[in-house]
């Protein structure tokens, strides 16, 4: 190879990249559309547990642990968030459909004790607009044959 090929090489094989459509989000401004299978934060429903303790048992984690909660202090799941690996167990098991994932992943918190969720805590899920106030779009990806492509949808 010439010694001006190999100066221009590197150049011809990024030259393409810089015409195509960013592959990034400018997160907090755009957030992705996660897909519906996405485990992010659960949330609880209140009127369909019976109280069977099924994810209590399931959790390799031990994370969940069924505690007196909600409107008739009957006992209902409480969720560790530094241990859950958001492994889906508890969803998947739970013969109600009581627990399900959200695509919420802002949850982070200062201290320990706050990633400990009660069952009240679990059944209210914040509008993305309040957890990340300057979100202006979302971007929902998609493949086509040659590359990821992005398209904005409502937020
Ligand atoms: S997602 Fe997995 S680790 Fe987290 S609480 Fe459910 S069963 Fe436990
Ligand atoms: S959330 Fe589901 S598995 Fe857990 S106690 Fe309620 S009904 Fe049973």
């Amino acid at each position: 190879m010439s010694l001006l090929r190999k100066i221009f090489r590197p150049f011809m094989i990024v030259a393409p990249y810089v015409f195509r459509n960013s592959q990034t989000v400018a997160y907090p401004t755009e957030r992705l559309v996660f897909s519906e299978r996405f485990r992010g934060r659960h949330r609880f429903h209140f009127d369909r547990c019976i109280h069977c303790g099924v994810c209590e048992r399931v959790c390799p984690c031990n994370s969940i642990k069924l505690v007196p909660g909600g409107p008739d202090g009957k006992r209902y799941p409480q969720i560790d968030y530094t241990t859950c690996s958001l492994c889906g167990f508890c969803v998947e098991f739970c013969p109600k459909k009581a627990l399900e994932f959200t695509d919420l992943v802002e949850f982070s918190e200062y201290n320990r004790g706050s990633l400990i969720y009660s069952p009240e805590r679990l059944s209210q899920v914040p509008d993305l607009k309040e957890v990340v106030p300057s979100l202006k779009r979302r971007i929902k990806s998609y493949l086509t044959d040659k590359e990821m492509k992005y398209r904005r949808v409502e937020v």
